[in-house]
């Protein structure tokens, strides 16, 4: 009996996985016949065949006889139905929220962003999201049920099982229920992740298909890492593996909001350049990072010694983590991509210097593609991908 419920158990994880993998096949070519299917995703004719039915009966994919044929018969395609359902993709981020709504190719349909008014009161902040997902929904004349579901990207710890934001250092927030907090709202499905991991799977879905090994580095106030190993997300034991950012790099250092000192955050990030830029100024203005990039892209020289300096600080974590995992390839995304230009040569220098050069052989550095979307992208595909086992 046992086993035969094992059993049971093990071919329906089959049939949603392979479910979800020819779906998302036939949205990443576009237009594809049943026979290349088989191919692309190693399924049976068989489970191809009724794997579509199922997806054409429920309006998620439609077929189309635009294929390319060497004569004869054409062979009928199949799409997808991108506006059978819409998805609400959400990263909260230290000063700011972006919401994006995506159809189901995952083209942008609509964004918005709000500043964080509210620091000490997540309540007010969702709210005010909210509002503003009801009011873009509104727009597009789109009911809740048109809705496939949310997923919500936060800079910080999470208990992800149970959709729990635990500690968000940069943000303030602690033990923010997430994911009951949206459900109690639309009564929708609901994927809570930490934006760097959604940021590595948004770059490599849609940028760096090919990249098996890749660490997306997300540098805003603090530091945060997705891992992909052997194509797949890393997220270890407590499902928050990846945050170098607090890596020891200066036993006597600053303290870090993890309660460390010389935390590699506390030298290699946004913050890092706010901090040193009031200190070096003497002046008791803070500025924001906005302000100190202009006024150091106009040619200010203490500003760019800062911002060369970060380039190197950024460079020592890189070296640790270029030796530890050897991965293809190390994309660098979050606010910090704006100084590109102003790091990068610094980063390199460091690279050259300091990384096993076995491993440095191997790696390429390159800088987000997605234009500080990398993690909305991340989470549409993570929604995407898991709601469609489901329907
Ligand atoms: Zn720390």
């Amino acid at each position: 009996m046992k086993r035969s419920k094992a059993r049971l158990g093990n071919s329906i994880v089959i049939r949603k996985w392979n479910l979800s993998n020819i779906f998302k096949a036939i949205r990443k070519q576009g237009s594809i016949s049943r026979i290349e299917l088989t191919e692309i995703t190693g399924c049976s004719a068989g489970t191809v065949s009724n794997h579509v039915r199922t997806l054409i009966k429920k309006g998620f994919v439609i077929e189309t006889k635009k294929g390319i044929s060497s004569g004869g018969r054409k062979p009928i395609q199949l799409m997808i139905n991108p506006h059978k359902a819409y998805i609400f993709s959400i990263e909260i981020e230290v000063n700011q929220i972006k919401i994006v709504m995506f159809d189901l190719e995952i083209k942008v349909i609509t964004k918005s962003v709000i500043p964080i008014t509210y620091k000490d009161d997540y309540q007010k902040n969702l709210e005010q999201v909210f509002f503003e997902m009801d009011k873009m929904r509104e727009e597009k004349n789109l009911k809740l049920d048109n809705l496939l579901g949310i997923g919500v990207a936060v800079p910080g710890l999470i208990d992800k099982e149970k959709g729990i934001l635990e500690f968000a250092p940069n943000l303030g927030w602690k033990n923010v229920y997430i994911l009951k907090i949206f459900k109690d709202k639309f009564n929708l499905p609901v994927i809570l992740d930490n934006e760097a991991k959604a940021a590595a799977i948004g770059e490599r879905e849609f940028i760096y298909p090919k990249m098996d090994n890749m660490v997306f580095i997300s540098i805003n106030e603090g530091i945060g890492c997705g891992v992909i190993l052997n194509g797949e997300l890393y997220r270890g034991a407590s499902g928050n593996a990846g945050e170098f950012g607090h890596i020891i790099i200066d036993n006597n250092g600053l303290v870090c909001h993890c309660g460390n000192k010389g935390c590699w955050e506390t030298l290699a990030s946004e913050s890092y350049i706010v901090n040193r830029y009031l200190k070096l100024s003497n002046s008791n203005k803070e500025l924001t990072k906005k302000e100190i990039y202009q006024i150091g892209k106009n040619g200010d020289k203490k500003i760019i010694e800062i911002f060369n300096e970060v380039g190197r600080n950024i460079g020592i974590g890189l070296v640790n983590i270029i030796n530890g995992l050897s991965p293809e390839l190390l994309v660098i995304g979050g606010g910090i991509v704006e100084i590109k230009d102003y790091i990068y040569d610094e980063i390199i220098k460091k690279l050259e210097e300091s990384a096993l050069s076995i491993s440095y052989k191997k790696v390429e550095i390159k800088f987000s593609e997605l234009a500080g979307l990398a993690a909305v992208y991340g989470m549409a595909d993570l929604i995407i991908n898991e709601r469609i086992k489901f329907i």
